[in-house]
């Protein structure tokens, strides 16, 4: 029988890559094993539907019986330790030994501590798996003093599904701004408002500087100089990619499992694809990039496969991603810090759209916020513009009278 192929990791990024060896005719086996006791679930509504409870049941990825219909022999609660690669073998936690033809790592990554002085780690809870999400909402009771520490995008969702639900919530940010990497300060900046009125506590430039339990209560002292308290301390301060399994096989690591564009790695064998690798990136110089995006990792996933099949693809899209926090929803295609203009479409006060161009005229990425799914038609738009290389003309971009679908026909 044929050793087949095997996905380690039954995340966004191994299912779809497990489904798209079936769908492009595959007929040998397909093992996907998941370190995870779960069916593979959806991780965005765990920061938001799932974690206020508004949505109380785990959404799976792609349905519950796919994995029959489909003869994928999905294997829950195996972690694999080791890659040998010499004769193409796993071993798993377990002892039991599995041969691959083809192998991809899809392990995606793990949310990162933060260390507080007098606060054991394990009271600062983290936010990556359903577990996680379960832990937080178990505790959540209104009036509860929350401490979101990181005021990236998990951190603000965070704090928006908890405020909503009555908790009294302080988010600490080291940096002058929030989600300051990834998005304009135009946009951030309509963000934090909406926090703020909603009763969210932004501290800017802030850390903790001191903590002391009075009463069975923690108090933090912020480097600000206010005192708080914090009932529950949660830390989102990103996610560092799991790439032990593949560092220990020899393998490449560059933020990641160092992958081609067709996520495969230095071993024809091994592939990787999702959160846990990092790739050159044809649409913004090849440039080397990790991105921790629920689409990016479907795709991936599904190149991987078309190339463990031989097929030689490339990924090459434009990263796309999206965030909900109160009733606001921000979407981001493309990589706006990849540009050296910048062009805002202001529409009215909570709803902007941020284009970001090259000195040679193309879009090198565009965020949006507004109310629900407002400006999800023009992101869109702009995803096709800039997987078209288009030179869209600012003065179009900028005026919020004039469609952007025109821009399209341009060129
Ligand atoms: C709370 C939260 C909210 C998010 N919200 C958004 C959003 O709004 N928009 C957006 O675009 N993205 C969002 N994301 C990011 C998105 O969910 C990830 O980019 C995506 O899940 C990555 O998929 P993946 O398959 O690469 O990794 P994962 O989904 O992390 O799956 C990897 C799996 O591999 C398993 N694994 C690891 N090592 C082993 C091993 N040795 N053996 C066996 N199994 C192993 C892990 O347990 C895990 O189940 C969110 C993420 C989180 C955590």
């Amino acid at each position: 029988m044929k050793s087949g192929m095997v996905i380690v990791g039954a995340g966004e990024a191994g299912v779809r890559a497990a489904v798209t060896l079936r769908q492009q005719g595959w007929d040998g086996p397909v093992t996907l094993l998941g370190e995870e006791p779960h069916t593979p679930y959806e991780r965005p509504p765990l920061s938001k539907d799932y974690l206020t409870g508004a949505d109380r049941k785990l959404t799976s990825i792609g349905g519950t019986n796919q994995f029959e219909a489909l003869e994928i022999n999905f294997r829950p609660s195996v972690t694999v330790e080791a890659i040998r690669r010499e004769d193409r073998t796993l071993i798993t936690r377990d002892g039991e030994t599995l041969q691959y033809e083809k192998l991809l790592l899809a392990t995606g990554a793990s949310a990162r501590r933060v260390r507080i002085p007098k606060v054991p780690d394990p009271s600062i809870l983290l936010l990556r798996s359903v577990n996680d999400s379960d832990r937080i909402r178990e505790r959540m009771r209104e009036g509860l003093n929350v401490v979101m520490v990181g005021g990236g995008f998990i951190g603000l969702e965070v704090a928006a599904s908890l405020r909503s639900h009555g908790a009294i919530v302080h988010v600490l940010e080291l940096q002058d701004e929030l989600m300051k990497r990834a998005v304009p300060a135009s946009i951030a900046q309509i963000i934090r408002q909406e926090h703020q009125n909603q009763g969210v506590h932004i501290h800017l430039s802030t850390r903790v500087s001191d903590v002391n339990t009075r009463h069975d209560r923690r108090m933090l002292t912020l480097s600000n100089g206010q005192t708080i308290q914090a009932d529950m301390i949660i830390a989102g301060v990103g996610a560092a990619p799991s790439t032990g399994l593949a560092e220990s096989a020899g393998l490449r690591i560059e933020n990641g499992i160092a992958v081609d564009a067709g996520m495969a790695t230095e071993d024809p064998h091994i592939f990787a694809a999702g959160d846990c690798c990092s790739f050159p990136h044809p649409l913004y110089d090849n440039n080397r990039m990790r991105l921790e995006s629920w689409r990016c990792a479907q795709e991936q996933g599904e190149v991987a496969a078309l190339n463990m099949l031989g097929k030689g693809e490339t990924y090459m899209k434009a990263p796309w991603f999206w965030s909900n926090q109160f009733d606001l929803g921000l979407q981001i295609a493309g990589l706006p810090d990849q540009g050296s203009e910048e062009v805002v479409r202001q529409i009215d006060d909570r709803s902007l759209l941020h284009f970001s161009l090259r000195a040679d005229g193309t879009l090198a990425g565009a965020a949006g916020v507004a109310p629900g799914n407002a400006i999800a038609r023009d992101i869109k738009i702009c995803e096709r513009l800039i997987n078209g290389g288009s030179k869209p003309d600012p003065a179009v971009l900028s005026d919020p009278g004039a469609p952007l679908k025109p821009l399209l026909q341009a060129g």
